[in-house]
């Protein structure tokens, strides 16, 4: 909570909007997770980054905690203020061009809307979400991971340059060689020490189709083999994977969704692809689309789940790293004690590797092991049931502590809470650079306190 009840009359002039009625407060107090809710006294519109420096050194000089909002598709009030602002940066959407392989984008925009500016120049970012309707700036503040991510990294790996807000309003533009210690601290940051305003990113040319394979296999052991081996090699353009669970035999398949991307009139060579991997090759399932289309699959999803309402329902998600010498272990623990109904009805459980030698950025934590598997287990808690969302939420929690005396991690888009003790822990030899950087960028302590990293100041 502020120092002193913050006097919304006192704010500066701004092209924006300031919002404190009741419609615009509950939107803000909520997110995509819907477990947490915090109301804040004010929800500031940020029309420009001036706006955003403006309203920074406002609350900075108050002691009034300030979030910055992206989509909102934080599950756990991630991007929540109590008590104080939220900076909603949707309207900070503009795409602004770049030179030959880049973009400049605003952090308020959608990847949808990125990749809706970079298709008709036959480029395309190099790592994207699985959904597309996220900002640029939310997932530059927690890392950005897609099926590319074993080529390219993660997005936060995929930026040349960042214009950020610090938490005095300092409007600074950072990146590898100019004020590298704020470049470092905001990828993948948390939004700790900066907000980010624009972003530029790097480019990669963008072919015309996609043919996406889902491959199944019946052993836990074979699925990971071959995930290893197509992972190293790099034969596919985007590799993840998805476990699901059978209800009625209460056995669980394994999916690797292998895609590879190309342009007519070339084809591809599936017998080369295909040919040493041992799945159940009368089970797979092969189909082909645009490459906008398959970045762009979530969408059908999304409507189904609008209509049947479970898209509004708690997510109480849980995403950890696990080192490659863990993960069947603790894959096959997990699963053994998984049960659907500890999913939900719309849950989902991912599992994919990423080579750590494409993941470079400071902030991302992630096991020391040449390959890091990311494992989702995507729930969707009921409506009206406290207590059952209160017992996933406990799952979530002891899976990230069984995990990490191996050296496992959490991917930090998780609902769990996390004392600044835990995050320390979390951040390991990063911690010091962090705390540095925050002292230095946020001294009064106002950045994005839905995250719980730091100790309110
Ligand atoms: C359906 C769905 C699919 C997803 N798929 C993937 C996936 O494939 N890969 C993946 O990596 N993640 C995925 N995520 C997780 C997602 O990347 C994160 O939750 C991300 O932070 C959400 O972006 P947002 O724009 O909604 O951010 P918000 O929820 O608005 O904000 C997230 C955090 O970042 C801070 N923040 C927001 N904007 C800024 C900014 N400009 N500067 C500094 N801090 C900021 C907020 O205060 C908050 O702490 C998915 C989430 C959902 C709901």
């Amino acid at each position: 909570m502020p120092d002193s009840p913050l006097d919304l009359a006192d704010l500066p002039a701004i092209e924006g909007d300031v919002l404190d009625d009741e419609p615009a407060l509950a939107a803000a107090a909520r997110d995509w997770g819907h477990i947490v809710q915090a109301r804040p006294r004010a929800v500031v519109r940020a029309a420009s980054a001036a706006d955003v420096a403006a309203v920074v050194e406002f609350a900075a000089a108050r002691g009034v905690p300030v979030a910055p909002r992206g989509a909102g598709h934080s599950p756990f009030g991630q991007c929540q203020a109590d008590g104080g602002i939220v900076l909603d940066l949707t309207g900070l959407a503009r795409v602004h061009g770049g030179e030959g392989d880049t973009l400049v984008v605003d952090a308020g925009a959608r990847w949808q809307r990125v990749l809706g500016a970079t298709l008709p120049r036959g480029l395309t970012p190099p790592v994207l979400t699985d959904y597309l309707e996220l900002t640029v700036g939310g997932t530059l503040s927690v890392g950005g991971l897609g099926g590319a991510s074993h080529h390219h990294g993660a997005q936060t790996d995929t930026i040349t340059e960042l214009e950020v807000v610090t938490g005095t309003g300092e409007l600074v533009r950072c990146s590898a060689e100019h004020h590298s210690d704020l470049f470092d601290a905001v990828r993948a940051g948390l939004g700790q020490c900066g907000i980010i305003t624009r972003a530029t990113v790097r480019l990669r040319p963008a072919r015309q189709r996609a043919r996406r394979r889902q491959l199944y296999y019946d052993s836990l052991g074979t699925f990971l083999a071959d995930a290893r081996t197509v992972v190293k090699d790099g034969r596919f353009d985007y590799v993840e994977g998805q476990l699901i669970l059978d209800d009625d035999s209460g056995t669980w398949r394994h999916m690797l969704e292998a895609t590879s991307y190309f342009s007519l009139p070339h084809d591809l060579d599936e017998a080369a692809l295909l040919g040493d991997l041992a799945d159940d090759r009368d089970a797979a399932e092969s189909e082909e689309m645009t490459y906008h289309g398959f970045l762009d699959r979530m969408a059908d999803g999304e409507t189904v789940l609008r209509e049947e309402g479970s898209w509004f329902h708690p997510h109480p998600w849980l995403n950890v790293f696990l080192p490659d010498d863990e993960v069947a272990d603790v894959v096959t623990e997990t699963l053994a004690a998984t049960e659907g109904a500890d999913l939900g009805d719309s849950g989902l459980v991912m599992l994919y590797p990423i080579r750590a030698d494409r993941l470079s950025t400071p902030l991302l934590r992630v096991p020391s092991s040449e390959l890091v598997w990311l494992f989702a287990l995507l729930r969707t808690g009921r409506p009206y049931d406290p207590e059952g969302v209160a017992r996933m939420i406990r799952l979530n929690a002891e899976l990230a502590e069984r995990v990490r005396p191996l050296g496992g991690t959490v991917y930090p888009v998780n609902s769990m809470p996390m004392t600044p003790h835990d995050w320390k822990d979390h951040f390991g030899g990063a911690w010091d650079a962090l705390e540095t950087a925050k002292r230095t960028y946020d001294p009064h302590g106002v950045l994005t306190p839905g995250q719980g990293v730091f100790a309110p100041g």
